[in-house]
């Protein structure tokens, strides 16, 4: 058995855990440490020394030579600079390894390279970086060596949080906080701490790098920007759930391995709809750590899939016409001794705690809709979102059949006296097991939809990190607790109070909630019957941030600021901008260099062949070569204009204020414009010679992995 892989031994071998912790800390550290971790309080500066040393010691067993505070600032990957425990050198030249406490609390990277949304003038360089100790350090093997990471959160001189970890913690603070005062209100004493797990499904495209290598779309923006249709899509459905290839197999298993050691717990993976597409989830865990899990799930992909000679697209549409990967983020709200407050039991109408739960949430979503839609937003995402693949830019809740029936009970009369039992499944076989259905059957086409004791958040695209939504869930719902727990704890007659507060929200906000086709157009007019908001870009999402109701909200809940929001739409403004122009640029050079050039090598090729075929037999039928030669030449003229045109409007965005009106005009100049230029190229690819076009097709690309 000499490939047998001790998965029980392997396991979180590169993470300072709380099991090494516990082996390599003096008692009264660890005591401390876990307090810190466990109640939030201040870590003493002797503490952290002692931390620190034994991090370095066990971190140089495992061969790292360096560290590094890991943080994630506003770029959407995350960020790290190197430095070596080496001390300088003594007199007789010898250095010493060392890693103080101070350095392992703070770090202070130059900031001013780091989006900042004007937060931050440039010459105002200072940043932070803080120890999270709820995220345990770990070590990040590459070419580079072995590196201890340290989870850290990211912040400006001035206090401004540069990252999207402060902002998640605070909103888990707030959570806990308000899920904690609704939990004392039915009597419950014994739950210290409240927190919300997340598990992210992730899903990606693996390519052949020597053909990625040949695509400059793809190198420079993550997706393809021409590409025709192969004859065969993805409408057989045979590679969803299909056997997995072997090379795709051999990925997967070093993937697994590497997360593992990582200590994250890549549970599923399959194939999914679309042909080189695939899906991995871990089993979830608490918001802040599997944020940083997902973070490192995917630079671990990229890197394993490049051992395998394979690139790994997280790309949301790398290829049109074909479906893209998004990232569903499951949700629920948990407390240290084990009570999920989104676990309706068997018979929901009964259960009071759940209801307020349950109407709470309907509120919360409902009342900032746009908000949640704007944390899915992406330039990326917007080829997904309501483009029958994903769910539609309208935000509401699929409840399912039990809880749906228990909702109309509520807002009927305002008592629910039943809940539709599961049925059980007659397999019709004797020799296969009948056994209890879901209360509920899935909808895929719903973007927040409750599946059995979580919610599922399923307009997040691939690439994004899962903090996001996790912010704005975690403070709209610790909102919609405090708003409910302000009233109950003052009310007379609790049982009345919770009775007719549940009837109250269910009756105000049941218009989120839609159990139908989410992506009939039917539904487009009935939301916007319901006032339901239909942000349809990016562009149309990012001013949710700055609202009065989005500002009230978040600085009630300590999370965001006025500036902090301010900031961050412009730098969502920009990012938006810039990734529309990389595309625009990345068509101009390939169109003009690869594809023009490659065209009118075929015309020639037509031209001379019509001409030596009517040389050597004027009778010969050349009708074929001659309406080639107008077809492809008329092509390549519009190709020709639309590059010209596109040239044109691109430059002018320059010319445009930066923030919105910048993207404003990236929407409505460019990408249409972009558009435009896509039309004869892919013709133009469906008629040339195959020799001649200047990149692989897309049957090239993902049938072929
Ligand atoms: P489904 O197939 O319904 O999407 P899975 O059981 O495959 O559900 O889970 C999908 C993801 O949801 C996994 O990452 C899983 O760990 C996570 N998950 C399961 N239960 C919870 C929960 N209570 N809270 C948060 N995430 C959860
Ligand atoms: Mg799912």
């Amino acid at each position: 058995m000499s490939d047998f892989l001790n998965v029980e031994e392997i396991f979180g071998e590169d993470v300072f855990n709380d099991t090494v912790m516990k082996e390599r800390l003096p008692k009264n550290v660890y005591k401390e440490l876990r307090r810190v971790i466990e109640e939030g309080a201040e870590l003493k500066l002797v503490v952290a020394d002692v931390v620190a040393n034994a991090m370095k010691d066990w971190a140089m067993e495992k061969g790292a030579t360096h560290y590094t505070h890991w943080f994630q600032p506003l770029t959407g990957v995350t960020a790290e600079k190197h430095d070596s425990f080496i001390s300088a050198p003594n007199a007789s030249g010898k250095v010493l390894m060392e890693f103080s406490g101070k350095e392992l609390i703070k770090g202070e990277p130059d900031a001013s390279s780091f989006p900042s949304g004007g937060l931050r003038a440039t010459f105002e360089a200072r940043g932070y970086t803080a120890w999270d100790c709820t995220s345990p350090a770990f070590i990040k093997r590459s070419a580079a060596g072995a590196t201890l990471c340290i989870p850290t959160a990211f912040c400006s001189y001035t206090g401004e949080a540069l990252d999207r970890k402060t902002p998640l913690l605070k909103s888990m603070e707030a959570i806990n906080t308000q899920a904690l005062r609704i939990l004392r209100l039915f009597g419950n004493t014994t739950s210290k701490r409240v927190t919300t797990s997340v598990g992210a499904e992730q899903e990606y495209f693996l390519v052949d790098r020597d053909k990625y290598l040949k695509r400059k779309d793809l190198i420079f923006t993550g997706r393809t920007l021409f590409g025709a249709m192969p004859p065969k899509g993805q409408e057989l459905e045979d590679h969803y759930f299909g056997t997995i290839r072997e090379r795709i197999g051999g990925f997967m298993k070093d993937i697994n391995e590497e997360l593992w050691k990582l200590g994250v717990s890549a549970k599923t993976q399959h194939n999914e709809v679309a042909p080189a597409q695939h899906e991995l989830a871990p089993i979830y865990a608490e918001a802040n750590l599997a944020v940083d899990q997902n973070q490192l799930t995917m630079e671990v992909m990229k890197r394993v899939a490049n051992n395998h000679n394979m690139v790994c697209l997280l790309h949301e549409k790398p290829f049109d016409g074909v479906n893209g990967s998004g990232k569903h983020n499951n949700w629920s709200i948990t407390t240290d001794d084990g009570i999920n407050m989104l676990d309706p039991g068997k018979t929901p109408h009964e259960n009071k705690q759940f209801l307020l739960v349950l109407v709470a949430i309907m509120a919360a979503v409902d009342k900032h809709a746009d908000l949640l839609r704007e944390s899915a937003a992406s330039a990326g995402n917007d080829h997904r979102l309501g483009a029958n693949e994903a769910p539609p830019a309208i935000i509401s809740m699929f409840l399912g059949d039990q809880l749906e029936d228990v909702v109309e009970q509520l807002v009927a009369s305002g008592d629910a006296t039943s809940s539709l039992k599961a049925g059980k499944m007659k397999m019709g076989v004797s020799t296969l097991p009948d056994f209890r259905k879901d209360a509920t059957d899935r909808n895929r086409t719903s973007p927040f939809a409750f599946t059995g004791n979580k919610f599922e958040f399923r307009s997040l695209g691939s690439s994004a990190s899962v903090a996001g939504p996790n912010i704005v869930l975690n403070t709209i719902v610790a909102e919609s607790f405090c708003e409910i727990a302000d009233e109950l704890e003052k009310a007379e007659d609790f049982e009345l109070a919770v009775h007719d507060l549940v009837k109250k929200l269910a009756v105000e906000h049941q218009r989120i909630i839609f159990n139908g086709d989410g992506y009939s157009e039917a539904w487009v007019e009935v939301a916007e019957g319901r006032g339901l908001p239909n942000l349809k870009t990016m562009v149309d999402a990012i001013p949710a941030l700055t609202t009065d109701k989005s500002i009230a909200l978040f600085e009630k809940f300590h999370v965001f600021t006025r500036a902090e929001l301010e900031s961050r739409a412009e730098i969502q403004y920009e990012a938006y901008a810039k990734a529309i122009n990389i595309e625009a640029r990345t068509m101009i050079d390939v169109a003009g260099k690869q594809i023009i050039p490659a065209v009118i090598k075929a015309t020639t090729q037509l031209a001379d062949s019509l001409n030596i075929v009517k040389t050597a037999c004027a009778e010969a039928d050349v009708s074929a070569q001659s309406e080639l030669l107008v077809q492809t030449s008329s092509l390549l003229a519009e190709t020709k204009k639309a590059l010209q045109k596109l040239s044109e409007v691109t430059a002018q965005a320059a010319t445009k204020a930066e923030g919105k009106e910048q993207a404003t005009y990236f929407k409505d100049e460019v990408i249409p414009a972009m558009a435009a230029l896509r039309a004869p190229v892919d013709a133009l690819e469906m008629i040339v010679d195959k020799d001649l076009w200047p990149m692989p097709s897309y049957g090239d690309l993902i049938f072929e992995v």
